[in-house]
């Protein structure tokens, strides 16, 4: 399961700084691409079964998905590519290319202060 590993990698990163903020993390925050995806539910779930016992236990897991990107060929625009509507955001043409899809990143991960 893709979200076990996700979730097993973000339990060791949170930890290795937890171990060097000498205070607890309550929050978390991640972001993802579309393509990249993965499911909110089944990672929170995978989290907080792996982090019971460990100072990691009980953090809030907040998951952003970054929108996929397109590269217009006609007028040169990048915009968020929304599939409900394939077409440039500028100038409406359906010729673009989609660029890489966002990787999955840790941005940051609040502690506990005072
Ligand atoms: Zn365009």
């Amino acid at each position: 399961m893709h979200e076990m590993s996700v979730a097993q990698n973000l339990l060791a990163t949170i930890s290795a700084e937890t171990a060097k903020q000498k205070s607890k993390p309550i929050r978390a925050k991640i972001s993802c691409g579309i393509l990249n995806a993965i499911n909110d539910e089944l990672l929170v779930e995978a989290f907080s079964a792996i982090s019971k016992g460990t100072r990691c236990e009980g953090i809030k897991l907040e998951i952003e998905h970054k929108p996929m990107r397109g590269l217009c060929k006609k007028c040169g625009l990048e915009f968020e590519v929304d599939f409900s509507k394939c077409y440039c955001a500028g100038c409406d043409s359906t010729d673009f290319e989609l660029l890489e899809d966002a990787p999955l990143i840790l941005e940051e991960i609040e502690f506990e202060t005072g």
